[in-house]
């Protein structure tokens, strides 16, 4: 049996003018600040594209958990490119699919619906995120959840 990783990237696409791209950033947030705090680790898309040395770095050491608002699926291709491991990709519509009741509007401001699909998707990432990792994050990043 393989040793459990000791923490795991987030990556949201950036997905900015799209419901399901806010959809996808805020279910990331609440998975780094509130659920798995200790274990997980947000990962900027836009500091990939930027070519951010401590972003890119980070993203070929450690897996990563991929969240995209849509097909084009840029968060789990610009990973990819970067030389890191996609442990498992979400596409927000996915888990709309599964939550036809909660559609989201709204880009600044998710309406109750997609404030609600957010909180799904996070649930979903945080039950991989257990599958996957250690008890905490190694020291030398505790504390700085967003890269
Ligand atoms: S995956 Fe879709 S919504 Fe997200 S950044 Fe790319 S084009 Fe935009």
């Amino acid at each position: 049996m393989s040793e459990p990783t000791q923490c795991v990237l987030i990556v949201p696409c950036s997905g900015i003018g799209k419901p399901f791209g806010t959809v996808s950033r805020e279910a990331a947030y609440e998975v780094v600040e509130d659920l798995r705090p200790n274990q997980t680790h947000l990962v900027a898309l836009s500091r990939l594209v930027m070519g951010d040395v401590e972003a890119r770095t980070a993203v070929a050491t450690c897996p990563a958990i991929t969240l995209d608002g849509c097909k084009l699926a840029c968060a789990t291709k610009m990973v990819r490119e970067c030389g890191g491991s996609v442990m498992r990709g979400f596409a927000v519509l996915d888990v709309y699919r599964r939550h036809r009741d909660l559609k989201p509007h709204g880009i600044a401001r998710l309406n109750d619906g997609g404030l609600k699909l957010a909180h799904a998707l996070a649930t979903e990432v945080t039950a991989v995120v257990d599958s996957l990792v250690a008890p905490s994050c190694p020291a030398e990043i505790k504390g700085n959840s967003h890269v």
